[in-house]
């Protein structure tokens, strides 16, 4: 019979580990992007979300990453 104790190092880690929170998205998954569009004169400011490039949409980092 096994009776493996429930403390092993082999557990997944908690989300409370040492994480960062994606500092380009602050963990929101995406970043908005602004981009300005001038067609006859005419100005637009066209905004929009990305999938955040650093973090996969992931909104955090594994282990501890400081912000540059
Ligand atoms: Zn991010």
């Amino acid at each position: 019979m096994s009776d493996l104790p429930d403390s092993g190092a082999a557990r997944p880690a908690p989300v409370h580990s040492l994480d960062t929170v994606c500092p380009t998205c602050q963990g929101n998954h995406e970043i908005t992007v602004s981009k300005l569009s001038v067609t006859d004169d005419v100005g637009m400011s066209l905004s929009g979300s990305l999938e955040c490039p650093q973090c996969g949409g992931e909104g955090r980092l594994t282990g501890f990453v400081p912000p540059v």
